[in-house]
């Protein structure tokens, strides 16, 4: 017959393990510390199985009842009490256990059999008839409450009644006894029925309960935002009350094997004398610090401590165990790993390996990304109230408090007095490139998570929040109204990026903390993971950032954001809108010498590494000036210059070839490759300033690098043809000039990012020694979305659940995912060795980072914040390569609530 129920007591002790499956955590635990010997109260579990079958029948099967009838007789036995006895009652507490810890389920219920005649034996018992009726009064509540659904503020006005009226704000025995039949007629008057005194009837009712609570609405909730299947039900703890408020020799706490704020190797916890877990658990009574009961108890303590350390030795992490103390006997009434702060995290996984309690792959996947992002970056103490006013999506991580600027201007002038920026804007652009690299963190109303100010925050490593649709900006009164709030320049807010989440004001946060223990962990996931990761990073600072974050490389450098700065978006545009030849000549110049430092800087500090260097892929709008800085752009050169703007061109040509370069949808427009062959004369200046840096540094300084050329926007073979063709033409002249033909060498590929790219990969893979997955633009070219402008839609998709994810966040395995691997598979047909990669901002979502890890890449370029996390995940996935779906449930938790409400 199949078994329903399981027993456990000290004499009576099944001994399978890993049964969470259907006696859930915590009874699956007390099953196995019986097992080891240690003292739990005694009782029985009722299976998941049980729970499925009354979830569908809303009955139990013969089988089942005789089953639960028999163990309570059993318990009854072992315990030498009774349900309902008058004389020696048997009181049991009754609790749900689910395979993962669901807050979202019913409290416990403690005391269920006490009635009119049992309460006669209690108070013998406990030699103390106001602890009896006091234990009454509170069961019939809780089970009016849970069971009975009754609105709670029923009972509580009821019980602050009777205290009000007592002087000393106490109850008596008298006032609980009133007390217990005002709760039976609350009772009474609400359900229509007695409060019901047989025990059984009360045991079935709250079984009954526990079932239900399944599908009560916070269950469903935190199942579905946690990925816990529906499916799994809850099996039921009935339990032996044991009575920590009996007396003085009595009591209850909690401890924890290792420190949860520090991680130390210490005991830490409290405790209480005559009292119940509840007392601790509501802060009613001040408890007393674990290391006193050394003092007041040391046998005690000395068995608390001996089962702690025989518990971590055995589930192989730090735990959180729950005791109670009844006439100076201990017992324990759960166990469980110990939540701890992302420090401590670090500490007890890196202690335990040096202790030998776990291996460096166990040690790995205690470590959540979570915990890294969290030592990584700034978050916010939440033992404090805030206010969230707005939210958006989080494109940059890490939390900052500072004082709102509408302008590049105002944010250098607050940033000069020593203030901390944050810029608002609607969206950014290269025109505010200059604000942002003073601000600390960027906020705008609109863009995606791929929108200029997503990508530049995520480079710059700043906390930054887009798509925020609340926000109202105007600019001319330099406000913002977010919701029924307005806010001047000047004043404060917060933003929180790891969540989205914009605060009103100043709030306390706990700074960022790389630790020894943390280099420790990311140094171990190195021997563990399969793909290589690498940055995306162009600027000095990021390329800095990467290497201190351990990148293998840089996996995209893109050279657009190189032309930010101002005086270079102004060389840019000669070259792009100047109808002056000599114009455009001399600004090719200049920006040959710029590119040239930049190259210069950038390959000292990339010595032996690898450095994709992807060709200028501007959609021309990210570059057009506005009307207003046309003028001041235009005269830029000095005096002499501008004799000849004035001879050869007028503004008004100008704002003509600006006009003409204009396109309704730049995202698919004029840009990548396209410009490299229709204006050849920019490519060539890039390959004139790498070759040649790389030469001089190669004669002076002995430098050389991994150089990997990427042309973007890639869709056609012959498109990349020519611009091979021209690349090795100067390449190869450059590179004879100075006599290292031999020693200098380079690869040259493509990005993928077009889905005719995907398709026809064999061609393209045919003249490449690498490609990289644009996901992006895969993204956007395969829904036909523009990627710049998916707030105003895709947050109604995500409500509607049309889409699970956002494309742009996580990867559409079936439709771009698809596309990826046709394009490998095609590509392997042609080159089995190539080295494949992804580069796209999918590189920092777990989910994504699956999938790559999955399929046959070699490398993931991510944004160089998150490279630690990258390199974590990477090694979860091959240390846990047969369960990544329960890995990944517990560590995409966040990332799949933000993604649901957008
Ligand atoms: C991409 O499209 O995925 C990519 C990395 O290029 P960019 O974001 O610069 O267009
Ligand atoms: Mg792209």
């Amino acid at each position: 017959m199949k078994k329903y129920v399981y027993l456990f007591s000290p004499n009576n002790v099944y001994l399978k393990k890993n049964m969470d499956n259907i006696l859930g955590n915590k009874g699956a635990r007390l099953i196995e510390m019986s097992n080891m010997d240690i003292l739990v109260p005694s009782g029985l579990i009722i299976t998941t199985d049980v729970c499925i079958y009354y979830l569908k029948n809303k009955k139990y099967k013969n089988e089942m009842l005789k089953q639960i009838l028999n163990y309570i007789k059993k318990l009854e036995i072992i315990t030498k009490k009774k349900l309902g006895n008058e004389k020696n009652p048997l009181l049991v507490s009754i609790r749900s256990s689910s395979k993962y810890s669901m807050p979202g389920m019913m409290d416990t219920i403690l005391n269920l059999g006490i009635n009119d005649k049992s309460i006669i034996g209690l108070s013998k018992y406990s030699n103390n008839e106001m602890f009896a009726y006091d234990c009454y009064q509170s069961f019939i509540s809780t089970f009016g409450i849970i069971v009975l659904n009754i609105k709670p503020e029923l009972f509580h006005q009821k019980r602050d009644e009777y205290i009000k009226r007592n002087k000393f704000n106490k109850l008596t025995i008298s006032d609980l006894k009133m007390l217990i039949n005002d709760f039976k007629n609350i009772i009474k008057n609400e359900k229509k029925i007695d409060f019901p005194q047989d025990p059984y009837k009360q045991l079935f009712m709250s079984i009954n309960a526990i079932f239900n609570s399944w599908n009560n609405k916070r269950a469903k909730l935190y199942r579905s935002f946690n990925n816990i299947p529906e499916n799994i039900g809850t099996a039921v703890i009935i339990q032996e009350m044991i009575y920590g408020n009996k007396n003085y020799s009595s009591g209850t706490g909690v401890i924890f094997t290792r420190n949860p704020s520090n991680g130390n190797n210490e005991f830490f916890g409290e405790y209480l004398i005559k009292a119940q877990g509840e007392d601790l658990v509501s802060g009613s009574k001040t408890p007393y610090e674990i290391n006193s009961l050394k003092i007041n108890n040391i046998k005690i303590y000395n068995e608390l401590t001996t089962i702690g350390k025989k518990l971590e030795k055995y589930y192989k992490d730090m735990q959180d165990i729950e005791f109670t103390i009844e006439d100076n006997k201990l017992y324990i009434l759960q166990t469980r790993s110990g939540k701890r702060t992302s420090k401590a995290s670090f500490k007890i996984a890196v202690d335990m390996v040096k202790e030998k309690l776990i291996t460096k792959k166990k040690a790995i996947l205690y470590i959540t990304p979570e915990n890294i992002k969290k030592v990584l970056y700034s978050t916010i103490d939440v033992n404090q109230k805030y206010e969230i006013i707005a939210t958006g999506l989080p494109a940059s991580p890490g939390v900052i408090t500072g004082k709102i600027a509408f302008s590049s201007v105002i944010a250098k002038k607050l940033k000069k007095c020593g203030e901390k920026v944050i810029l608002i804007k609607k969206e950014t652009s290269p025109e505010d490139i200059d604000g942002m690299y003073f601000s600390d963190g960027l906020l705008t109303s609109c863009g995606g998570m791929t929108s200029h100010a997503a990508v530049i925050g995520r480079g710059m490593g700043i906390p930054c929040i887009v798509g925020c649709n609340d926000l109202k900006i105007d600019y001319l009164n330099s406000l913002v109204s977010i919701k029924n709030k307005i806010l001047f320049e000047k004043e404060e807010i917060t933003i929180d990026g790891n969540c989205g989440n914009v605060i009103f004001g100043n709030i306390k946060l706990i700074e960022s903390n790389i630790d020894k223990n943390v280099k420790k962990i990311l140094s171990w996931c190195d021997d563990f993971r399969k793909l290589k990761v690498f940055a995306n990073a162009e600027t000095i600072n990021d390329i800095k950032k990467s290497i201190e974050m351990g990148a293998d490389g840089i996996g995209l450098c893109r050279t657009e954001h190189m032309f930010f700065e101002k005086n270079r978006i102004s060389l840019l545009r000669n070259i792009l809108f100047s109808s002056s030849k000599n114009k455009r000549f001399i600004s090719l110049k200049k920006l040959l010498l710029i590119q040239k430092e930049d190259y210069k800087k950038i390959f000292l500090l990339m010595n032996n590494k690898v450095i994709t260097i992807r060709y200028l892929d501007i959609p021309i709008n990210e570059f057009l000036p506005n009307k207003s800085v046309i003028y001041q752009d235009f005269n830029y050169f000095d005096n002499k210059n501008k004799i000849i703007l004035k001879k050869n061109e007028t503004i008004k040509k100008i704002i003509e070839n600006i006009d003409k370069m204009k396109e309704i949808n730049p995202m698919l427009g004029f840009r990548g490759c396209r410009l490299g062959i229709v204006r050849p004369e920019i490519y060539n200046m890039q390959t004139k300033a790498i070759f040649e840096t790389l030469c001089e540094l190669y004669q002076k300084k002995k430098i050389n690098i991994h150089l990997r050329l990427m042309i973007p926007f890639v869709n056609d073979v012959n498109e990349l043809k020519t611009i091979k063709f021209n690349i090795q033409k100067i390449a190869t002249s450059i590179l004879k000039r100075y006599s290292l033909l031999e020693k200098i060498s380079y690869e040259f590929g493509t990005m993928i990012e077009l889905p005719r790219a995907c398709i026809t990969a064999d061609k393209i893979s045919s003249i490449s020694d690498f490609l990289s997955f644009g996901t992006n633009d895969l993204t956007q070219t395969t829904f036909g979305f523009s990627r710049d402008d998916t707030s105003k839609y895709l947050s109604h998709y995500l409500n509607k659940k049309i889409y699970k994810n956002n494309p742009f966040v996580t990867i559409d395995k079936e439709g771009v995912g698809e596309l990826i691997k046709i394009g490998i598979k095609k590509c392997k047909l042609i080159k089995k060795n190539i080295d494949i990669g992804i580069c796209g901002e999918h590189g920092s979502d777990p989910n994504s980072i699956t999938f790559a890890n999955s399929i046959d890449i070699n490398y993931i370029s991510c944004s160089p914040f998150n490279i630690p996390v990258v390199k974590l995940i990477c090694a979860q996935l091959n240390i846990s390569k047969s369960n990544n779906r329960s890995y990944l449930n517990k560590v995409n938790k966040r990332l799949i609530y933000v993604n649901k409400r957008k």
